[in-house]
């Protein structure tokens, strides 16, 4: 136990974490371009708040989540996912009050209590985005072209973008009986879960991965025929916005989304190549959320990523032995002396934005250029006691071989040049 990290639950180790600065920089990067802002909110919540927000007959309220009393009784909950947090920070702080739209990201652990599989943890990381205050369908197509340029924007290009419209107050419970009519006959080809939500949450049956459902679902009627009107011209109203940007997007009539505050547009990023999870990007619009949660009858609509996903497939495209290019001098003393004067010289540089590496404890010369080569440093600096007495330094050049004497006073502007000539 004591040596065991909790199941589902992983270390990101330092040979993984660069991948994951990447992938916040992108997400960070493609916010600011569309004017988005970081809000970071509590990883606990009120249980309540996701009981309300994200909906009593879902999978991740029925049996995913973290609850626990805190030693005031009060039941609390690790955040199963980013938007009721935000929500709440909507309506608590009255964003509803200033100018609108109100556009936000976030980035940061979500906890499930689920069975870990590959792409499926049990704290696992997402980016997401939200909108609230408008209804516009160009805002759909905003936040769609945002979560496609974050994908592609971290190396994964053509992954297929499925939408669909899930209606609205008005026309979904028309939708619901439809659906009910043609699967109460079919109750006892279902399996077990999808039985028992029948009645409670007919959409979800759309959704159940296993075969005989999905088979179900392939003739079941289509929500796209139960649309209100208002609800077909926002459909219609974002294909155009999309067709505009060139986003090529495939309906999918079955996909619904897990939770129940969907309405109009719903949408997922889907890579192909890391199996049954491929799922790295989910959305949608909520515009009945807001007012769930206890503010205005504000519209809304955000989408989150999960970041294990996205570098699950990141591994697979890029290969195994992608790593980043960390060192750019090893400094080699050889003698106590030298290796005090070292200490100076490695901070001066360092201070110059130099990532600079040293060897310790008196190892031989070869045993630090060996140091050195492991690290893939650039340049090793070399002191021994004869170069510190004559007040000069070796820079040995580790990609060519080529070694030169530099008086010792001259290393900083040495390093400012030699980075200005790699373009660092
Ligand atoms: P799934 O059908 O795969 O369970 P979901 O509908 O529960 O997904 P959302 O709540 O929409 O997922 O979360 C958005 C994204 O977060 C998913 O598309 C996925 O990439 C990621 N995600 C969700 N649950 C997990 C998990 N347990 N482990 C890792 N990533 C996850
Ligand atoms: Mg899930």
């Amino acid at each position: 136990m004591l040596t065991q990290r909790p199941r589902g639950m992983h270390d990101i180790l330092p040979q993984e974490a660069f991948l994951w600065h990447e992938i916040e920089e992108a997400a960070r990067r493609i916010c600011a371009r569309y004017g988005f802002s970081e809000v970071r909110t509590p990883i606990l919540e009120h249980t309540e708040l996701f009981q309300r927000g994200v909906g009593e007959n879902t999978d991740i309220v029925e049996k995913e989540m973290y609850t626990f009393n805190d030693r005031g009784g009060r039941s609390m909950t690790l955040r199963p996912e980013g938007t009721a947090g935000a929500v709440r920070a909507y309506v608590e702080h009255k964003f509803y009050g200033g100018p609108q739209p109100v556009k936000w990201f976030y980035l940061g652990p979500m906890f499930r209590y689920e069975r870990p599989q590959a792409g499926r943890q049990r704290q696992f990381h997402q980016f997401g985005v939200e909108v609230f205050g408008v209804a516009d369908p160009a805002v759909d197509a905003e936040v769609i072209a945002l979560g496609l340029d974050f994908v592609e924007d971290i190396g994964l290009k053509g992954l297929r973008l499925e939408l669909n419209s899930v209606g609205c107050s008005q026309c979904r419970p028309v939708y619901r009986e439809r659906l009910l009519a043609y699967y109460r006959p079919l109750r006892e080809q279902l399996c077990e879960d999808c039985q028992g939500r029948l009645e409670r949450n007919p959409l979800r049956l759309l959704d159940c991965k296993r075969e005989t459902c999905k088979a179900l679902a392939q003739r079941a009627p289509r929500i796209g025929e139960a649309l209100c009107d208002e609800c077909r011209a926002h459909d219609e109203g974002l294909h155009r916005h999309l067709d505009a940007a060139g986003i090529a997007y495939e309906i999918n009539p079955r996909l619904v989304r897990g939770l129940d505050y969907y309405t109009r547009t719903a949408f997922e990023v889907v890579e192909e190549g890391i199996g049954a999870q491929g799922t790295v990007l989910g959305g949608g619009r909520y515009n009945g959320l807001v007012e769930e949660l206890g503010g205005p009858s504000v519209p809304g609509i955000g989408f989150a990523a999960g970041l294990e996903r996205l570098i699950l497939a990141l591994a697979q495209r890029r290969g195994e032995g992608a790593s980043e290019a960390g060192v750019d001098v090893f400094g080699i003393a050889l003698g106590d002396e030298a290796s005090v004067e070292l200490t100076g010289w490695l901070r001066r540089l360092r201070a110059l934005g130099c990532r600079a590496e040293r060897g310790f404890e008196g190892k031989s010369l070869k045993a630090q250029l060996k140091a050195a080569d492991r690290l893939g440093a650039r340049w090793a600096l070399i002191l021994g006691e004869e170069e510190r007495r004559r007040g000069v330094v070796i820079v040995k050049d580790l990609t060519g071989g080529e070694q030169r004497e530099l008086p010792a006073l001259e290393l900083e502007s040495w390093w400012k040049e030699t980075e200005h000539g790699t373009g660092r």
